[in-house]
Order: C-alpha cells, then structure tokens, then sequence
C-alpha cells in the first residue's frame, strides 16, 4: 500500500517521466513498458553467424525450447523488430543464433557488443516439445537449427540417455550449423545419433519420397519428429507425415 501511494505520489512529481525511467538510469534492463535484456556475449560460429546471449530484465517470462522471441534493434535511430528462435536451451542463459542476411540479422551479427541493449517480447510460439517425450526425431536446415539445439540440449540435460535422432541437412560440413558441438554431444550421448546429409556432395535430400528419409532413419515412424527450415523442406515433410 505505502508502495503504491509513493510511485503514485512519484509519478506525479516527475511527469511526464515515470518512477520506472528513473530506475532504467540505474538498471538499462529495467522498463515497465519494454522488456530489454543486456548482451552478455556475442560468439562468432562462422562469418556471417553469430549466437548472442542476453541476460534480460524483469518481467520476461521464462522461455520453453522451441520458443521464438521478437528481438528489437534501434538501427539509424529506427527500432527494428524479428523473431528469433532461442537456441539456448532451457534453464541456460538466453541466445539467439542469428545469420546475417539482411539488415537486422546484420546488425545482430556484426555489430553487436556485450553490454549492448537489446529490446525484447515476451517468448512465444507452441513448437514445444511434450511433457514426457518418447524417441524423438529432430530435422534440421540452415537456421532452423536453432529451436531444434534448443531441444536437444534441454533433452539431454533432463536425460543424459535420451533418444533423440538428429537430421542435419546442409551443403556442406562448414555450412552446417553448430556441427562441432553436436558431434561432441554425439560423442559423449549414446541415445544421440546423428545423421548429417551434405546436399554438396550427395544433392539435394527429397523428403517427400517415400524411402528417401528411411533410408537414413529407419525408425522414423516411431519418433515424435519436429521439423525447421525452409518452406521447402517444411512442406515436403508435410507431405511425408500426411502420407505416413
Ligand atoms: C518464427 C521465426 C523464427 C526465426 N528464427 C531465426 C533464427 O533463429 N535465426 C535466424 O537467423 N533467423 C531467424 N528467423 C528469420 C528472421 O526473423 C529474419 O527474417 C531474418 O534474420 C532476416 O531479417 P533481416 O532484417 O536481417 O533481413 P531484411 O532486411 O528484412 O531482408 C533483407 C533481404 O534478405 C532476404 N531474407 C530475409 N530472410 C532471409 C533468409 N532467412 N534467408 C535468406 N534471405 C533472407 C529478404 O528477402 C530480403 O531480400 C526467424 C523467423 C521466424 C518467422
């Protein structure tokens, strides 16, 4: 009660500022109006992609792997706005791994610093794995890797022994996102296997043909299987599961 009367009392005092700017000058995270979170580190996976991780500020709902979140950038005076999955996985310090094609995943990748602020929604998005999974099977491409480490790391930290499958499409070893640390994961997870198809060498995989995926997963019927990538890959899966 005392509270609500003093930030009533204060912010009629210091109109048109609130209570809540005065406290943003001491904690840049704090906004009763904007979730912002402060960079933390910004690590360099390949040249145009970057994983950055932020610590944010009160009122930002805890995130659950496979979750997006609306990063905002002020470019040119200019706040932007994007999703972003997390890659981080659940119980770790928020990260987004963004590559760099445009303006804000530009800005994101190369001009970001620890320290930085970033402007943030709440996490959102229901492509979330079930309570108790069973065998899993997780598909991949390019950046839609991202909620998929998501996943995975938060399987693995809930059972070392998960059985998950992991699908990698990339054109080659280098294009392929978090490669070192997922063969790492593989090495020291047995219940992980992961299978990688380098469209540059063995061409383009063609999912929506039946045998193609069982050929290199035999057991995909009996996996709760989450997909991210390109409208392609997406929509040949579709038709797979629509056919299965
Ligand atoms: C739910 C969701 C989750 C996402 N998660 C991620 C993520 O984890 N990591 C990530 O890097 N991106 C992710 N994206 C994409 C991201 O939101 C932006 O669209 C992307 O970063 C481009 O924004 P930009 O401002 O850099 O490019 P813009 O300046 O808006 O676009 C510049 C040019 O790049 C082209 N372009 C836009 N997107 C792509 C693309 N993906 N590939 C090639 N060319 C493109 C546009 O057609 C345009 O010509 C996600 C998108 C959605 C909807």
């Amino acid at each position: 009660m005392l509270t609500s009367v003093v930030s009533r009392l204060a912010t009629t005092l210091t109109y048109p500022l609130r209570p809540s700017d005065f406290l943003a000058v001491v904690d840049p995270r704090h906004s009763s109006r904007q979730v912002r979170g402060v960079v933390t580190g910004v690590h360099r996976l390949a040249d145009d992609v970057a994983t950055v991780r932020f610590r944010p500020g009160r009122g930002w709902r805890t995130p659950r792997a496979g979750q997006w979140v609306r990063v905002g950038v002020e470019i040119d005076g200019v706040r932007r706005w994007r999703p972003f999955s997390l890659s981080s996985g659940e119980g770790e310090e928020p990260a987004v791994t963004v590559g760099a094609v445009g303006l804000v995943s530009g800005a994101l990748v190369r001009d970001t610093r620890p320290g930085d602020l970033l402007f943030l929604d709440q996490p959102q998005g229901d492509f979330l794995l079930p309570p108790t999974p069973g065998p899993v099977l997780l598909i991949g491409a390019g950046t839609g890797l991202t909620p998929l480490r998501s996943m995975l790391r938060t399987l693995l930290a809930r059972d070392p022994a998960a059985d998950v499958t992991l699908l990698q499409l990339a054109r080659s070893r280098a294009d392929a996102l978090f490669a070192d640390e997922l063969d790492a994961l593989a090495a020291r997870h047995p219940g992980l296997r992961l299978v990688r198809h380098l469209s540059g060498a063995a061409g383009r995989l063609d999912l929506a043909t039946p045998g193609v995926l069982a050929a290199l997963v035999p057991d995909w019927r009996a996996r709760a299987s989450y997909v991210c990538g390109p409208e392609g890959l997406v929509a040949d899966a579709e038709r797979l599961w629509a056919g299965a």
